[in-house]
């Protein structure tokens, strides 16, 4: 059986997935940090680049780290069979949105609000190819085939979902595709794939790295062709994640499962406080909940959206992202609370242990 067969759980997984790549005794990986890589000794081996097909390029056998490095492909390895696709690494999430839409090249995009830094490759596009920006909840007859939908969800900052299924139907009836922007719902809580997502997207300095220390994005897809092309395009726009990153990468990941289920839990237990608290009838005056009632408007997250059906229960069925968003009754609540948190870092990013 194959170490990152389906058989084996996804915690499993993570630990073993990349046990082909290990070549050397060492329990943890060593950091290998060589940009260069010496040829075969052996001149029958040597096979002229131009001549090389997709197989002759071992996973274990590297030339220059802007096309692969060992600790970024035991990364990759070990995604790709989390995330149910073949996994290329990038230097960070907005380079990975980059690759995606260099690949894809749209004419249209449609996209809600979501992380602001991805309007900012959009509008690089915009500036390069005239790529035209429409709305999420476009009428569909205004996608045209090639087009792209991306959809991130759970949203950042609200932690609110969208339907998956439901966007792949749409951009798939005018022959468009559907990017998921999935940083918010890491493996083990959202499978992408399993609703008809094209690409899957993920910000790896988020739960991926979850220990702030590295930035990283990666890209799934499950066609050959548009790995290799993906692959290629990164050769020469050279948005390699770095050596460093990749052997923090695999530190990560060994924990990701425990992690993310941990703070997805931790997440569910505070939010559905702070709901309760929220909507307590007739606090008594020195209470938490009259503190609360006193300052808090409105606790937005998945776990207390109202939907039609039970798509979200079927996207999400081990736990909700551990992001969530409050709305301060007054501005200056919003402004002064994050500095009088004792265990909460007031600071940009998310997912860090
Ligand atoms: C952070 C983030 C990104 C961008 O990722 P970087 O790694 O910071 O480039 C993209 N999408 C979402 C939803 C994010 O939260």
């Amino acid at each position: 059986m194959s170490h990152s067969s389906e058989a084996i759980g996804a915690s499993t997984r993570s630990l073993h997935a990349d046990d082909a790549l290990n070549l050397v005794t060492d329990v943890a990986p060593p950091m290998h940090v060589s940009t260069t890589f010496r040829y075969s000794k052996d001149p029958t081996q040597l096979v002229p680049a131009a001549d090389a097909t997709p197989s002759d390029f071992d996973p274990t056998s590297h030339i220059y780290s802007r096309m692969s490095a060992p600790n970024p492909t035991r990364f990759e390895a070990i995604l790709s069979s989390l995330l149910h696709g073949q996994v290329i690494s990038y230097s960070s999430g907005l380079s990975a949105l980059h690759g995606a839409l260099t690949l894809l090249n749209p004419r249209r995009i449609s996209v809600g609000d979501g992380y602001h830094g991805c309007h900012g490759v959009i509008a690089l596009f915009t500036r390069l190819t005239g790529l035209q920006k429409l709305p999420l909840d476009c009428p569909p007859d205004q996608l045209e085939k090639g087009d792209v939908i991306l959809l991130e969800t759970p949203v950042n900052p609200q932690g609110t979902a969208f339907d998956i299924a439901s966007y792949a139907a749409k951009a798939h009836a005018r022959g468009a595709y559907l990017i998921v922007d999935s940083t918010f719902a890491p493996p083990g809580l959202q499978e992408p794939f399993q609703f008809g997502a094209d690409i899957v997207m993920h910000s790896g300095t988020k739960y991926f790295g979850g220990h702030s220390d590295m930035l990283c994005g990666v890209l799934a897809t499950n066609r050959d062709d548009w790995a290799a092309q993906l692959k290629s395009d990164r050769l020469f726009i050279g948005t390699v994640m770095g050596s460093m990153e990749g052997w923090l990468g695999v530190r990560s990941l060994r924990t990701l499962e425990i992690r993310v289920q941990r703070q997805s839990e931790n997440a569910a237990r505070l939010i559905s406080w702070l709901d309760a608290a929220l909507h307590a009838p007739n606090p008594t005056p020195d209470s938490d909940e009259a503190a609360v009632q006193a300052v808090l408007g409105e606790v937005l997250h998945a776990s207390l959206q109202k939907v039609e059906g039970d798509w979200l229960k079927k996207q999400m069925p081990n736990g909700f992202g551990p992001v969530f968003s409050i709305v301060m009754k007054e501005m200056r609540f919003a402004r002064e609370l994050p500095s009088k948190l004792h265990f909460f870092q007031h600071a940009t990013s998310l997912g860090g242990c």
